[in-house]
């Protein structure tokens, strides 16, 4: 669960209840807590260089409004974003987050969650009688302030209600206890990110370890939502192996052996653009993190940049061993992609 060291709340915020509700929250908690008169956030956060600045954005939550309720294209996974949050607590090294959100990434929450929702509904509405799907984690992870604002339990719930409309989000986090007794009515997926302890030790700062996040899935199973889990980003280190092989072991003796609906399995190999790797050099000086591009194969992508990914023969072996291992550990369940 997320603790700020300070909360700033934007103006206009405690018009809506959920303001009020968090105002209350954080006060009686004694966080540093900040009122603005103005939007500008990033002067209330403070920070000398980019690694503090860095630092204190990521200890920093802010309460807003969402104004623009024109949701962005989702591409491929969904069809739109829901937008509940924006930024997330976590410290990844490789977090795609890095280059997006500025210097302080700070965590921000919407407090009109109902005109999000409203603004959904139109969403629904125009592609009927077609199933909208909606991704509520494209620029966060949203689990570890839920339990202060509720929203994805609201979505839960909500999206229970509609026919033509599914939610899916992601997490690396475990706080979802209060989404456990939902009325879900399956329309809600929820995806964890999952990596070995090695890979989160060195590289996932701040994020729940292996074993909590497979205890959170194995609730949210036995609670009958569809699941899946994307191992990413993967590593090829000594005994990298052993270790994948021990995670999808650990899993599949948590996992209840009957699901309303069969697991998902997505799998994705390290990779970094040189934008990425300038970021992260910059914020985490030491990193460890393998960027070698004499190690590494060039290959363009479709926005005009390219990625550096491992070489061809090691992708093929990569897809190999993770799809015999998980056809072995869960013979029911489907291989979206292994890239
Ligand atoms: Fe980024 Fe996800 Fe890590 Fe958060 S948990 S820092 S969103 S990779």
């Amino acid at each position: 669960m997320f603790k700020p060291k300070r909360v700033i709340f934007e103006k206009g915020a405690l018009n809506y209840p959920l303001g009020q509700s968090l105002y209350k929250q954080f006060n009686k908690a004694h966080h540093e807590v900040i009122m603005l008169s103005s939007n500008r956030v990033k002067s209330a956060i403070p920070g000398d260089d980019l690694p503090s600045q860095y630092e204190n954005g990521k200890q920093t939550l802010v309460v807003g409004i969402k104004k623009s309720l024109k949701f962005q294209s989702c591409k491929p996974s969904a069809h739109y974003q829901l937008p509940l949050v924006s930024g997330c607590m976590g410290q990844c090294e490789y977090c795609y987050l890095n280059t997006q959100l500025g210097d302080k990434p700070f965590v921000k929450v919407h407090v009109n969650l109902d005109e999000i929702l409203d603004a959904a509904k139109k969403y629904i509405y125009e592609r009927l009688p077609e199933v909208t799907l909606f991704e509520g984690a494209a620029t966060s992870d949203p689990v570890p302030v839920d339990p202060y604002t509720h929203a994805l339990a609201d979505c839960i719930t909500f999206f229970a209600h509609e026919e033509h409309a599914r939610f899916r989000f992601v997490t690396k986090y475990t706080d979802i206890d209060h989404l456990l007794s939902l009325n879900h009515k399956g329309h809600t997926q929820i995806r964890f990110s999952l990596n070995t302890d090695t890979v989160i030790h060195a590289y996932e700062h701040g994020t729940a370890m292996a074993a909590k996040r497979i205890e959170a899935s194995q609730k949210l199973a036995m609670a009958g939502y569809p699941l899946g889990f994307i191992i990413a980003p993967v590593f090829l280190y000594p005994n990298w192996q052993e270790e994948y092989t021990q995670l999808l072991s650990s899993l599949s003796q948590k996992m209840p052996s009957h699901l309303n609906e069969p697991l998902f399995f997505e799998v994705i190999s390290h990779r970094y653009t040189t934008k990425a790797k300038n970021r992260i050099l910059q914020v985490f000086p030491e990193t460890t993190l393998p960027m070698d591009n004499e190690t590494r194969q060039f290959k363009y992508g479709q926005f005009g940049y390219g990625k550096y990914i491992y070489p061809k023969e090691t992708l093929t072996d990569l897809k190999h061993f993770f799809t015999e291992k998980i056809t072995t550990f869960f013979p029911h369940a489907s291989i979206l992609y292994i890239i």
